[in-house]
């Protein structure tokens, strides 16, 4: 397919800080930018050049982005498949609304990660009260996840015993669930893919993440662990790509186990949070290549500048100080980079932004990443 060059106009559905760092991306190639999203004060619409401010749904809003764009790509997987399917009827559209509706299934998702030859935790699919009446001891304790529309760490109950599971199953409201074993991690790692067609695909370095109650608080990258375990999980994540006929950005969460095996946890059909650290140490970051795929360019190149942490901002950071963090330290840090998403309402859990420091080695971006965020 002909390549997709500026100043066409690309569509993205979502106008989270995900989308808003697309929009930066594709208005820095010289691509113009709609983006769908029903909150008058979505992020990206900072950067977009036309916000569509309509459900996701909205048959006008999708006919709109199908005529005016010359392709259209998501920053979430929970937008309507079907959506997305309509619009690949009339425009270019990545990753296909199959692959974001396999995302958004963790029981369909780890149906094709067995399915492309890779390891999941183990796991019982559950889709009705009677799948939960069997042994339930091969997945305890475990973790009780809801199919769908999980995140950071919600819609997720730990159990210990049958007992629990089922009570926790009850109170979820028999929606259709996972429940998987809880495994001792040694830690995580995540590979982002980026696929144009089966040999154009580059992988990004692996990135270590350290979460805080659910959620991503730092991204270590390189990860710090075997270059061979790190190479493992950068060819698996190559390889899911693949079996998906993938077209776009692909994050891949790794479980790292004491036995230095990997474990798949889940994906991601879009840029990731463990990758915002490409914005600062990439020669090309993971939005650029979001833009590269849904254009049909070849992806850029992948490797390492230098050892580099990244660190969420979570809203927490400003109920804590009652107002904006004292930014003063962290602005003028030469080596680091300040990120924020333009939201007007800190929440706590609510991700505000992210900073990136560089350093010589890993452990050193490190200790002056949490030096820099004890400043706030
Ligand atoms: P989310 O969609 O919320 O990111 P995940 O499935 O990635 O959901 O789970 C969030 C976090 O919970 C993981 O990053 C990991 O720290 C922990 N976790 C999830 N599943 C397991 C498991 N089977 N064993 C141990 N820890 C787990
Ligand atoms: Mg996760």
């Amino acid at each position: 397919m002909a390549a997709i060059l500026p100043p066409a106009m690309l569509g993205i559905l979502g106008g989270g800080q995900l989308g808003r760092m697309f929009a930066v991306a594709a208005k820095t190639m010289g691509y113009r930018v709609t983006v769908l999203d029903p909150d008058e004060a979505a992020p990206a619409a900072d950067f977009a050049d036309r916000h569509l401010c309509a459900p996701f749904n909205d048959p006008a809003a999708l006919e709109d982005l199908a005529k005016s764009c010359a392709a259209v790509t998501t920053e979430f997987e929970n937008v309507n498949a079907d959506a997305m399917r309509l619009l690949a009827k009339t425009t270019r559209v990545s990753p296909s609304g199959d692959c974001v509706a396999i995302a958004q299934d963790r029981i369909v998702e780890k149906a094709w990660i067995a399915k492309a030859g890779l390891p999941t935790a183990p796991y019982l699919a559950i889709q009705s009260v009677e799948d939960i009446q069997v042994e339930l001891a091969p997945y305890l304790p475990g973790i009780l996840k809801t199919a769908r529309l999980g995140y950071d760490g919600k819609g997720q109950v730990r159990v210990s015993t049958a007992e629990e599971a089922r009570a926790a199953y009850a109170n979820l409201g028999g929606q259709a669930c996972v429940l998987e074993k809880m495994l001792d991690l040694q830690l995580e790692v995540s590979a982002i893919v980026t696929r144009v067609s089966a040999t154009q695909c580059a992988v990004f370095p692996v990135a270590e993440n350290i979460h805080a109650g659910g959620i991503l608080d730092e991204s270590i990258v390189p990860a710090r662990i075997k270059p061979a375990l790190a190479a493992e999980a950068q060819s698996m994540a190559l390889k899911l790509a693949e079996a998906l006929d993938y077209v776009g950005v692909l994050a891949v969460e790794f479980f790292v186990l004491d036995d230095d095996s990997l474990v798949v946890n889940e994906i991601a059909p879009r840029p990731h949070n463990s990758g915002h650290y490409t914005l600062t140490a990439c020669l090309t970051d993971q939005f650029q290549q979001q833009v590269r795929a849904m254009c049909g360019l070849l992806p850029g190149r992948t490797d390492l500048l230098s050892p580099v942490v990244m660190v969420n901002l979570l809203g927490d950071v400003w109920k804590d100080n009652g107002g904006q963090p004292n930014w003063d330290v962290l602005a003028e840090a030469p080596n680091a980079q300040l990120h924020l998403y333009g939201k007007k309402s800190a929440r706590p859990g609510r991700k505000m932004g992210h900073f990136n420091v560089m350093a010589a080695t890993a452990d050193e971006a490190l200790d002056q990443a949490r030096a820099l965020k004890d400043t706030l």
